[in-house]
């Protein structure tokens, strides 16, 4: 038996007990005719102590170990002299009678503590001793907690977890595809999925009404602080529902995880529709821990001959509650904030509530008190306030002004993690026109179906078509998002026919799913969660990479396996991939 306690489980109880632990050297401490070593493992540190007047012989063993050396050692628990309380094991320590090394170490890249001196990069690549330290061991067991009850609540409502293939063919979750040579089969090619969406919704026509699974999906996208090439869902879908049974059902493995795991019980789950989340906030993503919500200003700014305002389709403000005080210097880096070309907007407009209750804008010149005045009623702002304004085409004016209330809310603290404020999305518009490529998209997917009252619009006017789309938002991150999909096969023809796919196309990619759709499909609808995404929020940050056992960095790169990496001229061979250079 190489233990008998873990590092982390003796207590004042255990006094005068002979035990066996096993773990690796933390720290070594030589006091005169004692060393203390700090024994670690993944459930916390043991004290162990040698002393050398007792037992040379072992003392001098212990003193040839290094940080990270991983042992054996046998002994008595005793009272340790001077107590550590804020340590779970500070009460005892070992007094060693036998030390085994069971293999020695390097001197680790960095240190194995919470702060550590070790660079991104550097714990990258040594990634596996990185995950010795306790906040990324801590993010880990975070994680499998959220999938240990994600799995309870959906057994608990008949869901069956399935497992689907990884090797297929593309799926549209509007990324690239990772793709697989075969072998077998010289010039064709698998496609990771991008999600299992067509294998749920076949799923749903084999009558597995409720399916679940906690599921790897290969996106091959420009990567950011919150995406990775393969990243987890829940995935799930329903058969008999309507967006409603959807709704209820989610929103209780929500708030049941977050009960369970975190102990915290969610306020309500407001809704909106996407047409009022981009007015009221130019985001499909709300942050609602707050308010500062957008007016629409065109009205009281135009027409008064100052040019930004009258050029624009759209003016809106939003009101700062408490920031009348901004100096100069803020409001220039506000400014800035707004033209760096990642936002564009032309300029800013701002107007205090002074504490006199007299108004001070940058628009004097254009607008006396009286107009400012008005502007401050129908933005709801009072002495101390201040108002800030953009101008210019309604899409971009919105994107800009999303930025602005974000960054204000930053600067005003609230955006605060420990404030939950979930939020549905609905009413998703089903097409996206690209200008580029002159054609429509699918917003969510191409499977997903367009509210019932709008299918006759889908042939007069598609751009008005709503979709039974739905997201599901928490302070500004999309954890969610699925719909209720097309189950008759004529209307998904149609919908391909509309995304630009040609009869021979769609039978080609999706013959498999419309030949389904001729034996018996039920009405369905399902949606995935972001589990990467869910475990950064319940950790409370937005790096998924820290919630992930071995993570890819910004370029994609597996820094600690080396990979992408090339092959060698037989496998290519054998895939029929080899260039031939001639
Ligand atoms: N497959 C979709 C996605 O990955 C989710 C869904 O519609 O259920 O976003």
């Amino acid at each position: 038996m190489y233990r008998t306690h873990t590092c982390g489980e003796l207590r004042i109880e255990n006094i005068g007990e002979n035990v066996t632990l096993a773990g690796w050297v933390q720290r070594v401490r030589n006091i005169g005719g004692m060393i203390f070593i700090d024994l670690r493992d993944r459930y916390g540190i043991t004290q162990l102590g040698f002393n050398m007047e007792l037992d040379a012989q072992i003392g001098e063993k212990a003193r040839k170990l290094g940080r990270e050396f991983v042992v054996q050692v046998s002994g008595e628990v005793i009272e340790r002299e001077s107590k550590n309380m804020q340590m779970e094991t500070g009460e005892i320590e070992l007094k060693v009678l036998a030390l085994d090394i069971l293999n020695a170490s390097s001197v680790p890249p960095f240190t194995v503590d919470d702060e550590t001196d070790g660079g991104e990069e550097i714990r990258m690549k040594y990634r596996y001793i990185d995950l010795r330290r306790n906040p990324l061991r801590k993010n880990l067991e975070l994680r499998h907690k959220l999938a240990i009850e994600t799995r309870k609540y959906m057994d608990g409502l008949n869901f069956m977890e399935i497992e689907t293939p990884y090797l297929i063919k593309s799926t549209p979750e509007g990324a690239r595809d990772f793709v697989v040579p075969s072998r077998m089969n010289e010039g064709q090619f698998y496609a990771l999925p991008q999600s299992p969406q067509t294998f749920k919704q076949l799923l749903m026509i084999s009558g597995y009404d409720r399916y679940f699974q906690i599921v790897r999906c290969f996106r091959d996208e420009d990567l950011r602080a919150d995406r990775q090439p393969e990243f987890t869902q829940i995935d799930c879908e329903m058969a008999f529902v309507e967006q409603e049974d959807i709704l209820k059902t989610f929103e209780g493995l929500i708030r049941h995880l977050f009960e369970s795991v975190k102990g915290v019980q969610l306020p309500e789950f407001k809704r909106m529709t996407y047409a009022d989340a981009m007015a009221m906030y130019g985001s499909d993503k709300p942050d609602l821990r707050f308010g500062m919500e957008f007016v629409e200003m065109n009205e009281l700014t135009q027409n008064k001959g100052f040019k930004l305002f009258d050029d624009a389709e759209l003016v809106l403000g939003i009101c700062a509650k408490g920031a009348g005080e901004y100096s100069r210097k803020q409001l220039d880096a506000l400014t800035d904030f707004v033209k760096r070309p990642q936002i564009g907007a032309q300029g800013l407009i701002y107007c205090k509530v002074n504490e006199d209750g007299s108004f001070k804008s940058s628009v004097d010149k254009f607008f006396d008190q009286d107009k400012l005045a008005d502007w401050a009623k129908s933005c709801d702002a009072s002495t101390g306030d201040l108002i800030l304004l953009l101008a210019g085409n309604t899409a971009k004016v919105r994107k800009q002004m999303n930025e602005l209330r974000l960054e204000m809310g930053s600067q005003l603290g609230l955006r605060k993690g420990v404030d939950y404020k979930p939020l549905w999305v609905l009413d998703f518009p089903l097409l996206e026109w690209d200008e580029q490529t002159d054609r429509f998209y699918a917003m969510h997917h191409p499977f997903t179906a367009p509210k019932s009252e709008h299918i006759e619009m889908l042939s007069i006017d598609p751009k008005k078509v709503n979709a039974n789309a739905y997201d599901l938002v928490i302070n500004g991150v999309e954890l969610g998002g699925g719909s209720i999909r097309i189950h008759d096969r004529d209307l998904q023809a149609k919908m391909f026919n509309i995304l630009g796919f040609s009869d021979e196309e769609a039978e080609n990619q999706f013959g498999f799913l419309m030949g389904a759709f001729k034996y018996g499909a039920p009405p369905h609808g399902g949606i995935a969660f972001g589990f990467d995404r869910l475990a950064a929020m319940f950790g409370g940050t937005d790096s998924i990479r820290d919630y992930i056992a071995f993570p890819k960095n910004n370029s994609g790169r597996d820094l600690m396996i080396d990979s992408p990496s090339v092959i060698s001229d037989e496998q290519l061979e054998e895939l029929n991939l080899k260039v031939e250079i001639k």
